[in-house]
């Protein structure tokens, strides 16, 4: 008989420690496996990273699976409603100051490819306002949905904004409450290992020897387990995504009751982009850029600007910047013998798009949902995890990229190195050739479990003002029909929620009086 996996040791308890172990219990009770225990050992010293505070729909989804009410993340960790983002002063032509990527697909999107309409007839409105409601939604700064809906329920689909440090301490609780998560306090000191590889235990700095059956690195940029015991390098994308640096600042509201942005703002600068980042009661803002093309002094000035600028009364001597270093790239491989990577530990890449949070609630889904029951099953779904994340990303590389490869900046080295095609991926260079006579579509995102669908590439490109050299066909008579009415249903459907739909400020003040009571 193969060795039975009974015990899974998750070192780390930052957010993706404590996702990961939320995630593996919740599965195993679903499953009535309750010989399955989870530990989680964390340094009582090494704080955790406490950026991340954009997320994606499907934290709505993994919230859900492990029992996590809505209300007390709104509550607890300062939260708002996440609509997708707007890029300012992405694309470099004076006629597109900015653009939305949303969350929602464009209306009836199986059936109609909307840019092949759009592109034909020069439609005069913005890409997203066309396709989708939501682009309304977010330009009158409302909410995705009314004060009465049942939690996690939308009218516009939503992830959240919310304070990291907050949000891993809510985990922790959650989990602790619920049975089959143990946490110990420690420095993991030495691994110690079997015969054929596997790590057999982890020693602490207390005395104590935590044995386990499958062993999760979740300690961050020190990736203690993957990097320092199993020797996976980073494959490094610093050729490819320029920026390495980033300086955060937290930055109250001049007034408590100013409006929430539904959407992360992200505005280009001359060596990156800063992120905006509306909270509760605070602002989380940062600059993001590459430290070949700027010095410190240099981005810390472009962040001050910016703060002053959109927060007049800030006094940004008060604030608090701090530097985060990090190396773009990802392992060759995550899941090596018995340990698996995930979050910081596997990689990380610029916040762009905020696609870090997500790989974390897919990897701990993978391995909840198909958690090897003994030692020889384990090395098929470690081969089957590897082969995913790996699709993952470089699908990620290829369309955070497309962001700066399609813009007409060059206003200095980074974006003029950014546009040149020698830095692109070159599957990114053969699909860019490609939409120059037909628009992106199923085929340019084939995989049930894309993360950026075909939809997210033609709402960047035609945000941005990227122009196909040919016309693709757009469609006579019936088609074209179809396309008006389309449209049509979407302009109505955009009029009813700007009647019906809170502002994000009154929803999120809504849910902490209906918990006060
Ligand atoms: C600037 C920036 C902005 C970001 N913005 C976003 C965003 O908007 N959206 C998004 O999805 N993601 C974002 N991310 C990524 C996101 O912050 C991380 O993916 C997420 O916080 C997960 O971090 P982690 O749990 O892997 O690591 P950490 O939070 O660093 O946790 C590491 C844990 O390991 C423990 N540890 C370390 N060494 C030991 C040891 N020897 N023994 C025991 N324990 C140990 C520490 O105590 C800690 O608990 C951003 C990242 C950066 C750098």
């Amino acid at each position: 008989m193969s060795q039975p996996i009974r015990k899974i040791v998750i070192v780390g308890g930052g957010t993706a420690g404590w996702i990961t172990a939320c995630v593996v219990a919740a599965e195993s009770r679903k499953r009535g496996d309750d010989a399955v225990e989870v530990v989680l050992v964390e340094s009582p010293d090494i704080p955790i990273i406490g950026v991340g505070e954009g997320t994606w729909p499907s934290m709505r989804m993994t919230l859900r699976k492990i029992g996590l009410a809505e209300d007390d993340l709104i509550r607890e960790c300062g939260a708002s409603f996440k609509q997708g983002t707007r890029f300012r002063g992405w694309s470099g032509r004076p006629e597109i100051p900015e653009y939305i990527h949303p969350f929602s697909l464009p209306a009836e999107y199986s059936e109609l490819n909307p840019a092949k309409f759009w592109l034909a007839h020069e439609e005069r409105s913005a890409f997203a306002d066309l396709v989708t409601p939501q682009a309304r939604v977010i330009n009158l700064g409302l909410a995705p949905k009314q004060a009465g809906a049942p939690q996690y329920a939308f009218t516009v689909n939503y992830g959240y904004h919310f304070d990291a440090g907050a949000f891993a301490g809510l985990l922790h609780r959650h989990a602790v409450r619920n049975p089959g998560v143990q946490y110990i306090a420690g420095n993991v000191e030495r691994v110690e290992s079997h015969p054929n590889g596997d790590i057999a235990a982890v020693a602490l700095d207390t005395g104590e020897r935590v044995a386990g059956d499958l062993f999760v690195d979740c300690t961050g940029q020190k990736a203690l387990l993957i990097g320092d015991h199993y020797g996976k390098a980073l494959i490094s994308l610093k050729d490819v995504l320029f920026n390495d640096t980033a300086i955060a600042v937290q930055v109250p509201y001049a007034d408590p009751g100013d409006p929430i942005a539904p959407v992360t703002v992200s505005t280009a600068q001359s060596h990156g982009w800063i992120w905006d980042i509306g909270l509760n009661s605070r602002r989380g803002i940062g600059y993001v850029h590459s430290s070949a093309h700027a010095g410190e002094d240099t981005a810390m000035a472009a962040l001050k600007a910016y703060v002053k600028e959109t927060s007049p009364g800030v006094d940004t001597g008060r604030l608090s910047f701090r530097a985060i270093p990090f190396e773009p790239g990802y392992r060759d491989r995550f899941w090596v013998n018995n340990c698996v990577a995930v979050g910081l530990s596997a990689g990380f890449i610029e916040p762009l798009e905020a696609s870090a949070l997500v790989l974390i609630e897919q990897s701990a889904a993978i391995i909840g949902e198909q958690l090897p029951r003994d030692r020889e099953i384990m090395d098929v779904v470690a081969g089957r995890f590897n082969d995913k994340m790996r699709y993952h990303w470089r699908r990620i590389v290829e369309f955070l990229k497309l962001h700066y490869a399609i813009s007409a900046r060059e206003d200095s080295d980074y974006w003029k190195d950014n546009r040149s095609p020698e830095t692109w991926p070159e599957s990114l260079r053969e699909k860019l050739t490609l939409w120059r006579q037909q628009p992106p579509w199923h085929d340019d995102a084939p995989r049930m479990d894309e993360l950026f669908p075909s939809a997210s590439y033609q709402y960047v490109l035609y945000g941005m003002g990227f122009k196909p050299r040919y016309t693709a066909a757009a469609g006579a008579g019936v088609e074209r029909k179809r396309a008006d009415e389309i449209f049509h249903g979407t302009r109505i459907k955009a009029e009813r929620m700007a009647r019906l739909l809170p502002t994000t400020r009154e929803l999120v003040g809504a849910i902490a009086r209906r918990n006060a009571a």
